[in-house]
């Protein structure tokens, strides 16, 4: 269900065990063939379809499209939540939860660089509440909860998400093909080796030019068809997990 949709009475008589899912995505630089909006449309409609199976069961915060892009604010339209203001921003939202008496909190996220200040969260979020045994703090990332999607579609080149790539290419291209430049255009971009398995700390421009990472010029709106479906029963899997937590063991 919607958080937007509801009155506070109705969201204060949910169910507190009820799992809260705070979407998180970007606005920032997309290559040259794709809006800048991507990261949230896409996160929109995995968030769309989760919701059509979870019904009542699972409440959902609008998705916050800013984000913490820094790295991409070389190019033009970024905007970007700096990291410590990102890590502020989304800790002060599952606060407001947590004070309300909710106890299931996941961001739901659909941005790269998202991923190390919302771990960072969810981390200290624990420590703030360490009196506590019953509260369960999440970060999931939408293509990293499991999905092998070229297993099932062989035509698919990439094997992990870039940027502007194959992948988001091939999903805009499903729900919003009007918005999509000339991706025969765009020359395949490496994701490299950038001396793996160190972390190496990067700005866009380090390793693109035109701002996109992997493969557009592959994508296809039935390869986007088939990639909403993996990632959203991926979100759907996980959001179940939470559902049947305990409420209190480690183990999920
Ligand atoms: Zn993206």
């Amino acid at each position: 269900m919607d958080l937007a949709d509801l009155s506070w009475p109705a969201v204060a008589a949910l169910p507190r065990d009820t799992p809260v899912v705070i979407p998180i995505a970007a606005l920032e630089q997309h290559g040259h063939h794709l809006p800048v909006f991507t990261d949230s449309l896409l996160l929109g409609e995995v968030v769309r379809r989760a919701k059509e199976s979870l019904g009542d069961q699972v409440l959902f915060a609008p998705l916050l499209w800013l984000g913490n892009s820094d790295h991409h604010l070389d190019f033009g339209g970024t905007l970007s939540a700096p990291p410590r203001t990102y890590l502020d921003l989304l800790a002060g939202l599952a606060e407001n939860f947590v004070q309300q008496g909710f106890r299931r909190i996941v961001f739901l996220n659909g941005h790269g660089g998202n991923d190390v200040p919302g771990r960072q969260v969810v981390f200290e979020l624990r420590q703030r509440h360490r009196q506590r045994r019953d509260l369960l703090f999440l970060l999931a990332t939408y293509w990293n909860l499991g999905a092998k999607p070229w297993e099932s579609d062989p035509t698919l080149h990439q094997r992990e998400m870039g940027h502007a790539c194959e992948w988001e290419t091939s999903m805009i291209l499903r729900i919003a093909p009007r918005l999509v430049g000339d991706t025969r255009a765009a020359p395949p971009v490496e994701p490299g080796n950038a001396f793996l398995p160190a972390a190496r700390g990067w700005i866009t421009p380090d390793r693109s030019a035109p701002g996109h990472i992997g493969w557009p010029h592959l994508a296809t709106a039935e390869k986007g068809e088939h990639l909403f479906r993996a990632f959203s029963a991926d979100a759907v899997s996980m959001l179940e997990r939470v559902i049947c937590w305990d409420g209190n063991s480690w183990e999920g």
